[in-house]
């Protein structure tokens, strides 16, 4: 069929609307003249500056890189040209908004934050058309299982670890990929690009999944070593074990043992190992990591443990303040505390570090029985003493201790969080995932209210305190750092019950 040539005002028209469809998205726009005619200009202040072109050639709106200036921006511009050509094989309208496009979110949809918490609470379905799509995304993070496992029922490494909520004007919120089986929160792709969908709410959320590190995608031994958490935290893991499990006294939300049985990492790292990939990976994709973060089992020997953590983190320090990364980067070490609480004093040589000593739960009898290990062999009282001596340490608020939101009611969360705060810590809130090896597994889940509730009080308790979130915005099944930016607000989502 024969199509006229619109006249000028009429390609203005269209391109508007479609500037105002890609607003929506996030992308800023600007209306140009060209040799070729109007057309609209975006970018992605997310991403930094990469330029597309979107014009139109008569019939249809037309697509074409202007300047690419990193693969990650490849990656969004093609996902944005393809959903123009999508749109167009679905014939829609030029100029249109494509209806079922997850641009087309509307001005006034709740906050990204609030998604983050249904998604925490009921998990996500993984729908074919991701999987098909996303199995195309070969620079994307996949799911790796180094300690943990909350995917049900599928095949973890054909999933992405965490994908990221865009909302226009906000930080990306980046959410856990955890996947529990069927649930009406779904990760779709809908020829335009993948979402995270909830039919009978109507929303549809645009999600963007991380690109993986392309120095442990080129080097496979560098990859043994640590993964990419969140999108932004360069992580280890060390030692791959826990004599909890030894004694049957293990946290009954870990899923260490089973994990690390199935799985070929390297199970215990030395100082120069850690420091050497902290270099490689800073000479190569600095840009891309914005904290190092160290983590592992315990050893019978407490002390010895706490030790060789240390270790690890000074050579994590060391790497990084001789990268052109120094100043950016931060290191984080969560671990046992020592026996020896003079131990701690160790920590204050490794430069501008953020140490963790998990509590887990607030209530003793909580602790107690999420914890048995911790409380047969430490004792809530004794965390918490190190958790003072480690303020005095390492600096008010560099301190954090995590409180597992969903294994005990909200209140008695919100009151350790406050009471860590007092004494300057400052509390991590995680939702409980349900790991495949886990004791507690999917016997229990936190409800979206009880996660709203803590969400409205931490946030409450960061405008008070100087809280300093343990992930900066890669904490995947965290609630800080949308606590920190004020992401609660407006109202959490009328769920209705949703599953
Ligand atoms: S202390 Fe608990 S959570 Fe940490 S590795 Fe051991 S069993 Fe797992």
């Amino acid at each position: 069929m024969a199509v006229d040539t619109p006249r000028t005002s009429d390609a203005q028209q269209a391109l508007t609307a479609f500037g105002e469809l890609l607003e929506r998205q996030g992308l800023r726009t600007r209306l140009v003249s060209t040799k070729d005619g109007p057309a609209v200009r975006c970018w992605d202040p997310r991403r930094g500056v990469h330029v597309q072109e979107i014009g139109h050639d008569g019939a249809w709106l037309t697509w074409r890189a202007r300047r690419l200036t990193s693969e990650t921006s490849r990656e969004r511009d093609l996902q944005v040209g393809a959903g123009l050509v999508a749109a167009q094989a679905r014939g829609a309208d030029v100029g249109t908004v494509p209806a079922s496009m997850p641009a087309s979110m509307p001005a006034s949809m709740p906050g990204a934050a609030w998604v983050k918490l249904a998604l925490l609470a009921h998990g996500v379905a993984v729908d074919d058309s991701f999987t098909a799509w996303f199995a195309g995304e070969t620079a994307a993070v996949r799911r790796r299982n180094f300690y943990n496992s909350p995917v049900h029922h599928h095949d973890a490494a054909a999933l992405p670890q965490e994908i990221r909520l865009l909302h226009p004007g906000q930080v990306p919120v980046t959410v856990a990929v955890n996947v529990y089986g069927a649930g009406e929160w779904r990760l779709v792709h809908d020829g335009t690009q993948p979402a995270v969908w909830c039919e009978r709410l109507g929303i549809t959320w645009p999600v963007e999944v991380p690109a993986d590190l392309g120095s442990l995608r080129q080097d496979p031994d560098l990859a043994q070593l640590c993964n990419l958490y969140g999108g932004s935290a360069l992580s280890f893991f060390s030692p791959r074990s826990c004599y909890f499990f030894s004694d049957g006294t293990q946290c009954r939300f870990c899923s260490l043992a089973g994990t690390a049985a199935q799985t070929a990492y390297a199970n215990r790292l030395t100082p120069a190992q850690v420091g050497a990939a902290v270099q490689a990976v800073l000479a190569a994709d600095g840009d891309r990591v914005n904290q190092v973060m160290i983590v592992g089992g315990n050893e019978r020997n407490l002390d010895h443990g706490f030790r060789r953590h240390v270790e690890l983190a000074r050579a994590a320090a060391e790497a990084v303040a001789a990268s052109p990364a120094s100043g950016r980067v931060s290191v984080h070490l969560v671990t046992m505390p020592p026996a020896d609480h003079g131990l701690i004093d160790e920590l204050a040589s490794v430069g501008g570090v953020h140490v963790g000593f998990n509590l887990e739960a607030w209530s003793r009898s909580a602790f107690e029985q999420i914890a048995p290990g911790k409380a047969a062999d430490y004792g809530h009282d004794r965390i918490v003493e190190a958790l003072g001596r480690l303020v005095q340490v390492v600096g008010a608020f560099r301190a954090h201790s995590i409180l597992i939101a969903g294994l005990e009611p909200a209140a008695s969360t919100l009151e350790g969080a406050a009471a860590l705060a007092a004494m300057g810590v400052s509390p991590i809130i995680n939702a409980y995932h349900s790991d495949v090896h886990s004791a507690l597994g999917l016997s229990v889940r936190p409800s979206y209210e009880s996660l709203v509730q803590i969400a409205v009080g931490l946030s409450q308790l960061h405008r008070r305190y100087p809280i300093q979130p343990y992930w900066k915005g890669c904490g995947r099944n965290a609630l800080d750092y949308e606590a920190s930016h004020g992401m609660f607000a407006g109202g959490p989502l009328a769920l209705g019950g949703a599953r």
